[in-house]
Order: structure tokens, then sequence, then C-alpha cells
């Protein structure tokens, strides 16, 4: 898609640090990191959220986490631990309208969900 900056980052048209590519998935380093490791794992493709996944994409979205896992090992947290996150809509804050998940790890994280609802 034209204006979206995860596409133009996957056109390597926004200079990004890249992690991993290969033909449909490209991961790179949040810019904005929240913990020693922040990476963001995105599809090619131009698809907005989880929303937009059809049964077609299944081998894509396998693959991503393929790639997530790989690079949990690669940066040393496969054992520490990590959190994979996807935010979608307006109430989970999704800022980028480009589906894309986020790997964090390399401290202890907080807890995600308090047990008050
Ligand atoms: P969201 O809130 O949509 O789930 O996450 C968007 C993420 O993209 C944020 O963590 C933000 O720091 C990151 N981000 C926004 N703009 C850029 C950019 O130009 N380059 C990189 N590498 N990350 C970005
Ligand atoms: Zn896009």
């Amino acid at each position: 898609m034209e204006n979206c900056l995860f596409c133009k980052i996957a056109r390597h048209e926004i200079p990004s640090t890249i992690v991993y590519e290969d033909e449909d998935i490209i991961a790179f380093n949040d810019i904005n990191p929240v913990a020693p490791i922040h990476i963001l794992i995105i599809p090619k493709k131009h698809m907005v959220s989880t929303n937009d996944i059809t049964p077609d994409d299944v081998d894509l979205i396998g693959r991503m986490f393929t790639v997530i896992k790989t690079l949990a090992a690669e940066k040393g947290i496969s054992e520490t631990g990590y959190r994979v996150i996807t935010n979608c809509g307006p109430d989970s804050g999704q800022e980028v309208a480009h589906l894309h998940f986020h790997l964090i790890g390399g401290r202890t994280l907080g807890r995600l969900v308090s047990s008050q609802p």
C-alpha cells in the first residue's frame, strides 16, 4: 500500500535495522524499544491486522512464528523467555495499521493481564 509506513519499510524506502528478511516476511528492530530485545515481524503484503487473516494466510502466519522462534534463539532469549504481542484496532492502541507481531524480551516483563477486569 502506497502510504503505509510498514509497507515502505518492507520496500526498503524507509531505513530500519533489518534482522530477518525473505520473500514474504521482514523483521526489524522497533524504533522505540520497550525492552532490550524488541523486534517487529511483519508480512510484506499489506494486511491491517489479525482481522485481515484468511485461510490463505495460514502458511504465512505459521512461517512468521517460525521466524519469531528463530530470532528469539539468535538473540539468546529462548530460555529466559519473551512475549509475542499483536495489537488490533483502537481498544488495543494499534498505531500502525499493518499487521505486525512484537517480539519483546531481554528483561523480566510485567504481567500483561491483571486479575482485575
Ligand atoms: P502498535 O502500537 O501499532 O502495535 O506498534 C507500532 C510499533 O511500531 C511501535 O512499537 C513503534 O515504536 C513502532 N514504530 C513506529 N514507527 C516506526 C518506524 O518508523 N520504524 C520502526 N522501526 N518502528 C516504528
Ligand atoms: Zn502496509
